[in-house]
């Protein structure tokens, strides 16, 4: 099986409403997204279809005919507009927010019939480089990520082993007076679209627990002698990874945590999702 991916990117506003709510009840439940004069985004969106490579030509979808679609269903309709006064699906169900989670369901809905006999296999909408939603076509479930970016120092070594063979293992990773990262996490969550919000979770419950269990933790320190958790493990990416899952994941509930993605440095990164894979 192969999988093509193509990105576009359109330019929009919106905003988030109740429409029995007060202006304030809006607030007090979205924030500044609630502002009724909208705000807006550079979104950037990826299909990524699938299928088995067409013999004539070699191509999974001609990426002519894909741009077609992509142009007359998405930016025609999304460019340069007002997604709740201007886009018809939203603008005829005020209930519907067009939250990231919404708008990747509605693009697969209006993409996918289009597509000819390729399959659509992902829809990923970025709101911004930060914040993103993936859309598999599997009912109301969304998976939405969320980066963060924080800093710390730390120090490969092993008490496993003796100097010289820390030094061989880690070389200058085991220098004695340690080194540092911006660490960016990005943090996936998965769930049934919430029909009144439009999202999979509230953000202020996301960011409050980073703030708590993350920042608050691990931010600005040096990981092995700041941090209990690191007091006897290694602080590999590895280890971090899953001792900020053991750190996240239970504050989180009910809002099921798919996976962490570690980036040490902008040449690696290291998954975790958990014991169940
Ligand atoms: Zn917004
Ligand atoms: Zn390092």
């Amino acid at each position: 099986m192969h999988y093509l991916t193509r990105q576009i990117a359109f330019e929009a506003s919106h905003y988030y409403s109740v429409p029995e709510l007060s202006d304030a009840e809006n607030y007090a439940l979205f924030g500044a997204t609630a502002n009724p004069n909208s705000h807006g985004h550079n979104y950037v969106l990826e299909a990524t279809v699938k299928g088995r490579l067409n013999p004539e030509h070699g191509m999974v979808i001609n990426i002519t005919d894909l741009d077609r679609v992509l142009r007359e269903e998405i930016v025609a309709y999304y460019d340069h507009k007002h997604i709740n006064l201007q886009h018809p699906t939203f603008a005829n169900n005020p209930h519907l927010q067009p939250t990231s989670e919404n708008l990747a369901i509605q693009m697969w809905s209006a993409l996918e019939p289009r597509l000819n006999g390729t399959i659509l296999h992902r829809i990923r909408l970025y709101e911004d480089s930060t914040l993103f939603a993936d859309y598999y076509g599997d009912g109301q479930m969304v998976y939405f990520t969320k980066v963060y970016e924080f800093s710390a120092s730390h120090r490969l070594h092993s008490p496993q082993l003796n100097d010289a063979e820390n030094r061989e293992v880690f070389g200058k990773c085991n220098n004695f007076y340690g080194h540092g990262h911006n660490y960016v996490l990005e943090v996936t969550i998965k769930g049934e679209v919430n029909p009144r919000t439009g999202m999979v979770a509230d953000l202020h419950c996301l960011d409050e627990t980073m703030q708590r269990q993350v920042y608050g933790r691990f931010d600005h320190k040096h990981l092995n002698l700041d941090t209990p958790e690191f007091e006897n493990l290694n602080p590999t990416s590895e280890n971090f990874v899953q001792v900020l899952w053991e750190a996240i994941e239970p504050s989180l509930k009910p809002i099921k945590l798919h996976r962490l993605r570690l980036r040490e440095t902008p040449k690696n990164h290291f998954d975790y999702y958990g014991d169940e894979i």
